[in-house]
């Protein structure tokens, strides 16, 4: 059958699902990963249903890097029969200023897109290196980059700047946003759940965490920003931060960029404020008062931000709670909507607590909503539109 490859590769995994084409349209076949790049790399993959395809692990030298991840994944898909691969489409976490959609790619774009590397240092050379490999071993087969960034590409510029020397915003210095192909795919599902809404939030909430507002289907604002550092608490990383703080690390404490950076990104967030784990899960099974402080803080910065988009919106109609802890965890689910009691959100406990698509209560003035996420399927899509009707 025709296939599309779809391609998620970070500097300690790299994901990979093929579609296959039914009617016109993309359906999952295969979903897989290599996890534990460098420390414990394992090769999994699963067919639809489920069934294991493969799950090997590997010594750490054996896979200590990407391009050792892709060489074994590659040469895993060869073993596959019955795809017959008509496109590549991958994830890129930075579009910069100009990409505010998916983009077929060609050596000018790519390009472009090693340009935007310095906006994007942790993320955008690993998205880039499968896309480089695949134009050498598969020149003639169309690859589609699809952005992080492209959903928020929208939002007015008095949204979209820092107040800050305006050279600075030229130069690329904006608000960004991220996890915009997770917004999209909800925004597509609101459409058909509940399309009256017009006023939306959305909370993805998983290990990288971040709140959408959705006006009409179209993002208005985000609580990332420059970077995806910005906005909610995460796993590892603070969320919104005085750059204050920077400026102390450096200066008082002579930490070194490299420093401040791992900090930032690898050691803050649930982690660093529960001295724990970065898991939701242990933190919730936890009795620890750390544990409880960073729910704590991880509950009320939700509420606050919740606050600040509703704000932006100029009221609310619906709540969508997705990714990780968003679709699996009832007890934060229900800790946040508390905070969205305000704005007249009333939450359905055995509703939520199934995991429910609808968990308000007719009574709530705001609908709350839980809708599992589906980025792959978002770049199998925009994939396929370049394929169907090349540009
Ligand atoms: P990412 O794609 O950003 O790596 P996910 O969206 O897969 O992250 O979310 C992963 C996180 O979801 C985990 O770190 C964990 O904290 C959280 N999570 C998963 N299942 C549950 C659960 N049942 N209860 C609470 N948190 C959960």
């Amino acid at each position: 059958m025709d296939a599309i490859l779809v391609i998620n590769a970070g500097s300690s995994s790299l994901k990979f699902q093929i579609f296959g084409l039914v009617d016109g349209a993309p359906v999952r076949q295969v979903r897989g990963q290599v996890e534990g790049i460098g420390t414990r790399p394992r090769l999994g993959a699963a067919a639809a249903d489920g069934t294991a395809l493969v799950d090997q692990g590997y010594a750490p030298e054996e896979i200590r890097d990407l391009p050792a991840a892709l060489a074994t994944t590659r040469h895993w898909l060869g073993t596959l029969d019955g795809f017959e691969l008509r496109a590549i489409g991958h994830r890129v976490v930075h579009g910069g200023p100009d990409f505010s959609g998916p983009v077929l790619i060609d050596a000018a774009v790519l390009d472009r897109l090693a340009y935007l590397q310095d906006l994007a240092p942790l993320h955008q050379p690993n998205n880039l290196a499968p896309i480089r490999l695949a134009m050498e071993i598969n020149p003639d087969v169309p690859q589609v980059a699809c952005f992080d960034t492209a959903f928020h590409r929208g939002h007015a510029m008095h949204s979209d700047c820092y107040a800050l020397p305006r050279a600075l915003y030229e130069e690329g210095v904006r608000r960004y946003g991220f996890h915009g192909l997770s917004y999209e795919y909800i925004s597509e599902r609101m459409r058909e759940i509940a399309p009256a809404a017009g006023r939306v939030i959305v909370a993805h909430l998983g290990s990288g965490a971040s709140m959408c507002a959705l006006h009409d289907g179209r993002s208005i604002e985000s609580t990332m920003g420059f970077t995806a550092l910005d906005g909610l608490p995460m796993g590892t990383r603070p969320g919104q931060l005085d750059p204050g703080i920077v400026l102390y690390l450096i200066d008082q404490r002579g930490m070194s960029v490299k420093e401040v950076t791992d900090l930032l990104y690898k050691e803050s967030g649930l982690k660093g404020l529960s001295g724990i784990s970065n898991d939701m899960r242990d933190l919730l099974a936890s009795d620890d008062p750390h544990a409880g402080l960073a729910l704590d803080h991880f509950v009320h910065r939700c509420g606050l931000s919740a606050g600040m988009l509703a704000a932006a919106l100029g009221g609310l109609d619906a709540f969508v709670f997705t990714a990780g802890v968003g679709e699996n965890s009832a007890a934060i689910r229900a800790r946040i909507a508390e905070r969205l009691a305000w704005l007249g959100a009333k939450v359905d406990a055995a509703a939520n607590d199934t995991g429910a698509t609808c968990i308000s209560t007719p009574a709530s003035r705001v609908g709350l909503y839980v809708i599992p996420t589906d980025e792959e399927l978002m770049i199998a899509r925009h994939t396929l539109a370049f394929i169907a009707a090349p540009t």
